[in-house]
């Protein structure tokens, strides 16, 4: 049967390629084409394709219970729970589906703190080029002008500073009264693969101390171990007071969570927040499967090996290419800045080098490899992109 595109919504621009199956970093189409994956599902399966461990414990659990409610206690949930805590330094999560639901908890979260600080219009500082999901509240947050077109009135309630600039919190806090939180990505992932330094991440939770403001941390593309830390804050050596993760928290399964700490982690009472599939068994023992997998083989610690291996071979093979303005990341994050819209790149890096990547803010080459590459094919990945760009 040959299925076509016409019955679905068009809101992507997609690729005329469907994968059948894969394997680590490997994918195959239905011709039995293999491509090596750059992008991870965008920084979703960190520990690759078909890890033979995750699909055991979704068989095992899809044929003992899948969903019951929160409506009754669910053990693989607190566990998951206990666990996110004990790497975060956090003290009670709330688990849903996505890292725009999990963003949506935090910000509710904020406005509940402002709220009992007698503020009755809570604003929240966000950065420029921010990143933090596509519903009404999410996008409102984000600061993509093209991903908000066609969809105003955004939400009231956010102030707009430019990223890794400690001077504009400190304006924007002398000039409005009524902040109450900072929402901020560790990296922007969407936003071109910027990384806030760490003085700026020490500052920035200074200020949320002197202010009483909650330090959000949306380490939903981060997280995980992604930039060669368990998480992408802790390379400023800071505890946010709210973070949220989603992306590879699942590996692929859907989930998300928002993680607090002091008196964040109590705002909620019951009835204010809730999701009807969040936190369900079998997507919390997934998570807590992945997150014993990353712990045992050191996944972070190889992110930082192997993102060093990428960014030195990506200098060395591109620094002198007359396209290229900047190569930027941090372990398995990585960006790669040219002078020009490059968004047919992606299309001409499968065709031509069976390779995976996103261009992201039109000009940015976005690499997210899968945590478990081996060397070779990280160096694979530098070769192939260089062969891309040599024939620009
Ligand atoms: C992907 C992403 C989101 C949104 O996650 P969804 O699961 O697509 O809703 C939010 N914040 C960041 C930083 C992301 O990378």
């Amino acid at each position: 049967m040959q299925a076509t595109r016409s019955h679905l919504m068009r809101a992507y621009a997609r690729q005329p390629v469907s994968f059948v199956r894969g394997s680590g970093a490997r994918l195959w189409d239905a011709n039995g084409v293999e491509y090596l994956d750059a992008i991870a599902g965008i920084a979703v399966t960190s520990l690759g394709h078909a890890h033979p461990e995750i699909a055991a414990v979704i068989a095992e659990q899809a044929g003992m219970l899948l969903h019951t409610s929160n409506v009754f206690r669910i053990d693989w949930q607190e566990r998951l729970g206990e666990r996110l805590c004990a790497l975060t330094g956090m003290q009670r999560a709330f688990f849903c589906n996505s890292g725009a639901e999990a963003n949506e908890t935090a910000l509710k979260l904020a406005r509940l703190h402002g709220h009992r600080k007698q503020i009755a219009a809570p604003k929240i500082l966000v950065m420029e080029n921010g990143f933090h999901g596509r519903t009404i509240a999410t996008l409102s947050a984000s600061g993509n002008p093209a991903k908000q077109s066609g969809f105003a009135p955004m939400l009231p309630g956010f102030l707009r500073v430019p990223y890794d600039d400690i001077d504009a919190v400190r304006l924007a806090a002398d000039q409005s009264a009524d902040i109450v939180a900072v929402l901020i990505e560790p990296v922007q992932g969407e936003g071109g693969i910027r990384v806030a330094s760490a003085d700026y991440l020490r500052k920035l939770r200074a200020l949320c101390d002197q202010h009483d403001w909650l330090l959000i941390l949306d380490e939903i593309q981060a997280g995980l171990g992604r930039t060669g830390a368990w998480f992408g804050h802790q390379h400023g050596g800071i505890t946010p007071d709210v973070m949220t993760q989603a992306k590879a928290l699942g590996n692929g399964f859907p989930i998300g969570a928002c993680l607090a700490r002091g008196a964040a982690a109590d705002l909620f009472s019951p009835g204010q927040h809730g999701s009807t599939f969040g936190g369900n068994p079998l997507a919390c023992r997934v998570a807590c499967t992945v997150l014993d997998i990353m712990a045992r083989d050191k996944l972070h610690e190889r992110a930082a090996l192997l993102g060093a291996r990428l960014l030195s071979g990506l200098h060395k093979a591109l620094d002198d290419h007359p396209n290229v303005i900047a190569i930027r990341g941090q372990g398995l994050m990585a960006g790669i800045e040219l002078d020009r819209s490059c968004k047919e790149l992606v299309g001409r890096a499968l065709e031509e080098q069976r390779l995976l990547i996103t261009v992201t803010r039109d000009t940015v080459i976005r690499l997210l490899p899968p945590l478990v590459c081996d060397e070779l094919q990280i160096d694979d990945i530098v070769v192939r992109l260089a062969r891309l760009l040599s024939a620009t």
